[in-house]
Parts: structure tokens; C-alpha cells; sequence
């Protein structure tokens, strides 16, 4: 994306996707839903000048309407869901002895590398589809039962801070759960901006508007997927309730939050120590990688249980398909936007999320259910790299 300003001869260029969702909104036949994801909310208020970190997730609800879009759901909410079905394939590995540390796998551009360069630690990739895949998988099952409209009606679209989603819905066959393709098609925080813009729309005068029903609520730990540690930090808050069955009294874990490329925390649950890692960026997972390979191949106890990875440097924050000129000055600022939506959200656990009780009530039975794997996780394969 960002080469485009810089090729010489302007032969490499950014994907606009744009037309494909216009195309759908005019399609009259189309029912056009659409998901946005945690790290859009503060990153695209600059592309109307606003601070880095201001949350706009209201206008940018009504913003999508104006423009046409018939349902807007969040990816927050399927981010919830993610924490119910990864937290319950940590707390079964836990108890039952399965491969550890659970590594998250909600970044593809990660699953990309570990598919190419580090197949041997497939076993150790939680099956637990991404956020946007969920939403999507939903979309065109449980939405469509409960609206009655058929799947192949209803046009898919996600909003994301990143390219490599527009890589991820089409990755393997599970992204086709629905019997569709899931997710129709991305676009980035930047592409929406454009939209907005050429639509004629003035977003800073928009009012502040609501997700639809049912796949669109969600919880401050759904938000903070968006910022590195967010993901388990989310998990942490549910993962004592998942053991339990019972509340656990401490809901930030600020000793999982920050800018260092790898962090690591013992935290301790009932007299049980829980070593968890976040790594962030392409070479410090690499280093982070290496440690826990290393402690297995000399038979060692593994040196965490749960391990957070994303790609890029401060998590999606900063994905490739944000607001250009991002420095580690906007990457904190967005996520001190992150974290005071999740500060400022009435339910800050994924599993008191009442819609999420509710799905699983009237839909997917039980957090891993038959059910579930069909429809959110998936599998890896390794890629061998093409050489001569
Ligand atoms: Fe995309 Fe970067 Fe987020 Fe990975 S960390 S999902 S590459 S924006």
C-alpha cells in the first residue's frame, strides 16, 4: 500500500475495493451487511482531521448508512465470540494436556509466516477462526435464518485496519462456512475514508448511531483486540470464568499492556501460575518463536501457556491499511483511544456480552460445539516456499 507513493514509475499501486461494495449497495437484489473492525474507530477520524485516537465509532455506523449499507454490524462482537471459543481451546489444552503454549490466530499476516516458515508449529496454532471470519460465517447463517433471507443474497463486507484481510477471506475452504464466501470483500480504514468523502458525506457533522441487532454489541474486550496484548488481555478477563464458572475480581491487567516488542507476565490465578507472552512485529515473534521451539526440542517444559501474536508493530492499530505517516506517537494515541472505549463500555467481559449468551442459547450450542468448529474454526497447511 504505502509503495505506491514511493514506486518511481507508479506501477505498483493500492487494491481499491470500493467499487465492489458500491456495486452491491446499487445491486437492488443484495441485502448489504457490513462488519467494522476494533482498530478502525480511532484511526479514521484523522482522515477528517481529527486527533489520532478519537473514537468515531458512532458516525461511522451512520456514515455506512448514508452510504447505503443495510446492516452494520461489528467485528467487536465476533470478537467476543472469539475469546468464548480460543479461551475454551486454551482452558481444554490446560486441563487435558494438549499443546502448549496456544498461540492466537487472528492475524493472517502472521498465519501466513507460520504457514511458510514455521509449519512445525502448527499443533500450537489456536483453531479459533479471526474475528472478521466469524462475523462473516454469522452473517450468512445466523443473520439470514433469523431475517429469512437467503445467503446468497446477502453481500458480506468488512471494514479493516489491514491489507492481508483482503488475502484471509479467501485463504482456505473454511472461509466458505456459510456455503458462501463468507466475507464478499475488505476494505481498509483507508478505502472507507474515500468513500465517505467522495460519497459527499460531511462525517464530523453525522450523529452518533448504533450497531444492528443481534451481531452487533460488544464489550470493552472486544475493542481492545485492536491494540497488542489486547487480545490476551480480553482473553485473561475470561479465562478465570471459563476455569470456574465463577467472576474473577480484576478486570484490567495492565502488566500485559505497552510498547516492548516481546512482553512477558506470570500472573497468577488460585495459586496456579499462568505464563503468558505478546509479541509484536515480524521480528520479534521470530525471537519469540525461537525461544518456546528451542525449550520443546530439548524436551523442556514449555516456557508459557498462552502466547499473543500480531505482525504489526502496536497490533492493528497500526495495520497497513491505516491512515499513512503512522508514528509510535499515533500508535500510543490509538491505543489510549482503545483503551478508553473499553474503559468507558458498561460490560467489559466477552462472556457477560448478553448477545453472546444469546447465540450460543439459540444457535451454536455450547463454545467448541460441533457447531461452532464447523462454522468458526478452521485448519493450517504448510506452504512450502517455492525454490529451485
Ligand atoms: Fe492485519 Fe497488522 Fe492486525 Fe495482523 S496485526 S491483522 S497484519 S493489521
Amino acid at each position: 500500500g504505502q509503495c505506491s507513493a514511493h514506486c518511481p514509475v507508479g506501477a505498483i499501486y493500492e487494491r481499491d475495493d470500493t467499487k465492489k461494495l458500491l456495486d452491491a449497495i446499487l445491486d437492488p437484489e443484495l441485502h448489504v451487511a457490513v462488519q467494522i473492525a476494533p482498530a478502525v474507530r480511532v484511526a479514521i477520524g484523522e482522515a477528517f482531521g481529527l486527533e489520532p485516537g478519537t473514537i468515531t465509532t458512532g458516525k461511522i455506523y451512520a456514515a455506512l448508512r448514508r452510504i447505503g449499507v443495510d446492516a452494520i454490524f461489528d467485528t467487536n462482537f465476533s470478537a467476543d465470540l472469539t475469546i468464548m471459543e480460543e479461551g475454551t481451546e486454551f482452558v481444554d489444552r490446560l486441563t487435558k494436556g494438549g499443546v502448549l503454549p496456544l498461540i492466537t490466530s487472528c492475524c493472517p499476516s502472521w498465519v501466513d509466516y507460520m504457514e511458510k516458515y514455521c509449519a512445525d508449529m502448527i499443533p500450537n496454532f489456536s483453531t479459533a477462526k479471526s474475528p472478521m471470519m466469524m462475523q462473516g460465517a454469522l452473517t450468512k447463517t445466523y443473520y439470514a435464518d433469523k431475517k429469512e433471507i437467503p445467503k446468497e443474497k446477502i453481500f458480506s463486507a468488512a471494514i479493516m485496519p489491514c491489507t492481508s484481510k483482503k488475502f484471509e477471506i479467501v485463504r482456505h475452504k473454511d472461509m466458505y462456512a456459510s456455503g458462501q464466501q463468507d466475507v464478499d470483500v475488505v476494505l481498509t480504514t483507508r478505502e472507507l475514508a474515500r468513500l465517505i468523502k467522495q460519497s459527499g458525506i460531511d462525517f464530523l457533522s453525522l450523529p452518533d448511531e448504533g450497531a444492528d441487532s443481534p451481531i452487533g454489541a460488544y464489550t470493552g474486550a472486544g475493542t481492545i483486540f485492536g491494540a497488542t496484548g489486547g487480545v490476551m488481555e480480553a482473553a485473561l478477563r475470561t479465562g478465570y470464568f471459563l476455569v470456574t464458572g465463577s467472576e474473577y475480581e480484576k478486570i484490567t491487567f495492565e502488566e500485559v499492556r505497552g510498547m516492548d516488542g516481546i512482553r512477558t507476565a506470570s500472573i497468577h490465578i488460585d495459586g496456579k501460575e499462568l505464563r503468558v507472552a505478546i509479541a509484536h512485529g515480524v521480528a520479534n515473534v521470530r525471537d519469540l518463536l525461537n525461544e518456546i521451539r528451542q525449550a520443546r526440542d530439548e524436551g523442556k517444559e514449555p516456557p508459557y501457556h498462552f502466547v499473543e501474536v500480531m505482525a504489526c508493530r502496536g497490533g492493528c492499530i497500526a495495520g497497513g491499511g491505516q491512515p499513512y505517516n503512522t508514528t509510535d506517537e499515533v500508535r500510543n494515541a490509538r491505543i489510549a483511544g482503545m483503551y478508553a472505549d473499553d474503559q468507558q463500555s458498561e460490560i467489559r467481559c466477552s462472556h457477560k456480552n448478553p448477545f453472546i449468551e444469546e447465540i450460543y442459547k439459540e444457535f451454536l450450542e455450547t463454545p467448541g460445539s460441533g457447531k461452532a468448529h464447523e462454522l468458526l474454526h478452521t485448519h493450517y497447511q504448510h506452504r512450502p516456499l517455492y525454490t529451485k
